[in-house]
């Protein structure tokens, strides 16, 4: 009997895969050198804190922020702590801050290795003095506010108890009261009340802890969407995402082109079979999808497994056919259920699809190709969850060609 080494199993699958993610660096540096180009004209001062979490949104967490920081990120922004150590393991010497945590987080660990830490509650603050105690170097903080979202942070009603400890352990040098930090619940709405509600309640939290002797050396609001839309959130710190990453966070206002972004990644299989089916046939499970006519459909081999939505499958109700397809020259749409490894597309009966050629599922519209907005819209969500979840088992290939 034999066990597998786990160690001779350096590239798993890989070359064995029918799909693939190709992510252009290139892209994800245009993207943050435009931002740093705008931001800058507006607020000369002000850093770019490229956001990476979710693996860089799906694209890849190394690759994407060395991409990020050649573009000129000098932050990063990463929701779950495992995601700023593996970034720091990884030689990153930029700042980087993390933000989301539990009750026996080691902060000590994320000290030590010089990572800047978001508290949103009372334990938080106790538990990163603590940690900075044992490890003898001060933390650096940032405390989340909660403008309104509505989500994480502490609200106004709650700053003061929140300002009485920081400011204490800031003052014996436990740590840094480095930041104050909200996040908008409709910056893609920049018209939206709650905007400007949000800011003046931003400019109120500031105040009220630079009051308390807070010596703050950044603050920082806009994400995506309010990076391109709106300069008088600036401050010192803009915390773009998506728009990193060549998509829009404002489809309502503008595709990706218009904001003048490049999407990094397109999805993409190699067709395992091309067969003739006669009208009227039913296609994949539960039969959404009947042939029109005597055709030949296509098998593109990637699945919910791989995180294609089953909600962007061709359903009865609306005609069978689903997301839109690349295949060359012709625009096809996911015919009947996306499966957990594959789905069909109806290629016609004169198509000149073969075996092997490549079904593009979203890429760069400039180029002709569905986009990761279509999918949203074709899945009832958002570009955002359509990049993302792409599986972590499809193979993420790396090129760096220059946008023309
Ligand atoms: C995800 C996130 C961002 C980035 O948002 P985008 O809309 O992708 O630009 C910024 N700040 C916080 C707190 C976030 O959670």
């Amino acid at each position: 009997m034999t066990t597998p080494d786990p160690a001779q199993n350096t590239r798993p699958h890989f070359d064995y895969y029918t799909g693939r993610a190709v992510v252009n660096l290139a892209a994800i540096r245009h993207n943050v050198a435009l931002m740093r180009e705008k931001v800058r004209s507006h607020s000369p001062h002000t850093q770019i804190m490229a956001v990476v979490k979710g693996g860089a949104y799906g694209h890849g967490l190394i690759e994407s922020a060395r991409a990020s920081a050649q573009g000129g990120a000098t932050w990063f922004g990463t929701a779950q702590a495992s995601e700023a150590l593996e970034l720091r393991r990884a030689g990153f010497d930029q700042r980087i801050l993390t933000w989301l945590h539990t009750p026996g987080i080691d902060f000590a660990e994320l000290i030590r290795h010089d990572i800047d830490i978001s508290v949103a509650g009372p334990w938080a603050v106790s538990a990163v003095r603590d940690a900075a105690r044992e490890v003898g170097k001060p933390a650096r903080v940032h405390l989340k506010v909660d403008t309104g979202l509505g989500r994480n942070g502490v609200t106004l009603a709650d700053l003061d108890q929140m300002l009485v400890p920081l400011i204490a352990a800031q003052d014996e040098g436990t740590l840094e009261f480095v930041g104050i930090w909200s996040h908008f619940a409709f910056a893609d709405e920049p018209e939206n009340p709650t905007v400007l509600a949000q800011a003046e309640t931003f400019k109120q939290a500031i105040a009220q802890a630079e009051a308390a002797g807070a010596h703050l050396e950044v603050r920082h609001l806009a994400n995506s969407a309010a990076t391109l839309l709106n300069p008088s959130v600036y401050y010192d710190l803009v915390r773009p995402g998506l728009s990193v990453y060549g998509l829009s966070p404002a489809p309502q206002i503008g595709d990706a082109a218009h904001f003048g972004l490049i999407p990094a990644m397109t999805l993409e299989a190699d067709i395992a079979t091309v067969k003739k089916l006669p009208a009227g046939h039913g296609v994949s499970y539960s039969h959404q999808y009947h042939t029109e006519e005597d055709t030949r459909i296509g098998v593109v081999p990637l699945g919910y497994a791989d995180g294609i939505f089953r909600h962007a499958s061709g359903t009865a109700d609306r005609g069978g056919l689903g997301a839109p397809i690349q295949i060359g020259d012709q625009r096809v749409s996911i015919a009947g259920r996306v499966c957990m490894d594959q789905f069909v597309v109806d290629l016609g009966p004169d198509t000149r699809t073969v075996p092997g050629d490549t079904a593009i599922l979203f890429g760069d519209p400039a180029t002709g190709v569905p986009g990761a907005e279509d999918w949203a819209v074709a899945a009832g969500t958002i570009s955002y969850e359509i990049v993302t979840r792409v599986g972590e088992r499809v193979p993420r290939v790396y090129i760096d060609d220059e946008p023309v």
